[in-house]
């Protein structure tokens, strides 16, 4: 079981760790700064040592990483992670930006988002229905606002459900969330409105971070 310290600070850009499985091109640790990717979110990239992972993939309770050519590690190896922070914050800024627009158009429209993904550059919400530019640019202004008076960002674990995680900004109605997040919306600097279109008869609402 790797220990996840990206859960326990998402801040921490380098750490220790034993190299505790070796399977081929993949490594298993004793704990990892690097988060997996998944379906909607991009994961980290950083080093091992002086190798460049090519990302990294969660099975069960395990982190494997993914190494991209030879493979140099052996089981009892001590070796030292350090995260591609820019790129890690780039993506808890625009995470943590769905977060919040997601809560305004919630709130202020009743409009709930259906889905949210974080891509490298850019990130985008998922609405069932069509919303108007209007909306969209006062929706857009709102968070603004929010991001300058710096609200708390608070993730915590479910008491009942094991595994489940929550995010919350605020009154915003908190959104269940296993993703990486700053802890305040001041970091986000700013939203930007990339593209609003209809996608498969959806609306998709594409933003970016400064
Ligand atoms: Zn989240």
């Amino acid at each position: 079981m790797t220990k996840l310290i990206y859960y326990q600070d998402q801040y921490k850009t380098e750490i220790d760790a034993k190299v505790v499985k070796v399977e081929g091109n993949k490594i298993l640790l004793d704990k990892t700064i690097f988060i997996p990717q998944t379906n909607t979110e991009p994961g980290d990239f950083g080093k091992v040592n002086d190798v460049k992972i090519a990302g990294s993939k969660r099975e069960e309770a395990n982190v494997w990483h993914i190494i991209p050519q030879y493979n140099p590690f052996k089981i009892g190896d001590k070796v030292k992670l350090r995260l591609d922070w820019k790129y890690r914050l780039n993506a808890m800024k625009l995470h943590s930006a769905l977060h919040l627009l997601a809560g305004v158009f919630d709130s202020k429209f009743k409009e709930r988002a259906i889905a949210g993904v974080v891509k490298p550059k850019n990130a985008y919400l998922v609405f069932k229905n069509e919303i108007s530019d209007e909306k969209v640019k006062q929706a857009i202004e709102q968070a603004n606002k929010d991001i300058k008076s710096g609200l708390e960002i608070k993730t915590y674990w479910d008491e009942k459900k094991k595994g489940f995680r929550w995010c919350a900004i605020k009154d915003y109605s908190p959104i269940p969330c296993g993703g990486l997040h700053i802890k305040n919306t001041k970091e986000i600097k700013e939203i930007t409105l990339e593209t609003k279109e209809i996608e498969d008869g959806k609306q998709k609402i594409t933003i970016a971070v400064k």
